[in-house]
């Protein structure tokens, strides 16, 4: 049995809860209404594109699609090569490629930095929870799918010690 301690987010947390129903895991909640802790607020000079560490929104300028991604590299980094994606000759399908292929272009000066959390394990709950919290998402995975490929990396670690 694995447990997590994830900020408690009215509504998301309820099916959160329901997506992890069915499987060996248990989460737990910390405080309640404590949004303001969950989605922090910095007031630092680094410029957005240097941080590291976090779960990022990509837009589209076109239409109301999006995609939410995690990183512990720069923002810059991985919002190149997602950016870049498009001109390199690779077998990897790419959701946001894809997209751009409709015609559709994404305000990739404008990417939002939904949370900065340096944990991974709780990096990708929160990256799951802003995933499902998206309009029009362009994240394949449906939820259990998506969770068993979050946690692959954790449940592996965690093996491991
Ligand atoms: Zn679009």
């Amino acid at each position: 049995m694995l447990f997590f301690n994830v900020p408690y987010v009215p509504m998301v947390s309820e099916r959160f809860n329901h997506i992890i129903g069915n499987l060996d895991m248990k989460i737990s909640y910390t405080g309640t209404n404590k949004l303001n802790k969950f989605i922090k607020v910095h007031k630092d000079s680094l410029p957005k594109n240097a941080h590291n560490n976090v779960v990022y929104k990509i837009s589209c300028g076109d239409c109301d699609a999006s995609y939410v991604g995690q990183t512990k590299r720069s923002l810059k980094t991985r919002i190149g090569e997602h950016r870049n994606h498009i001109t390199r000759n690779t077998i990897q399908r790419s959701v946001i490629t894809d997209h751009r292929l409709l015609d559709h272009e994404f305000l990739w000066d404008d990417v939002e930095i939904l949370d900065e959390e340096p944990f991974l394990s709780k990096r990708l709950v929160s990256e799951m929870i802003f995933i499902k919290r998206q309009v029009n998402s362009l994240n394949l995975q449906s939820g259990t799918e998506n969770l068993d490929h979050v946690y692959t990396p954790t449940i592996e670690k965690m093996i491991k010690l």
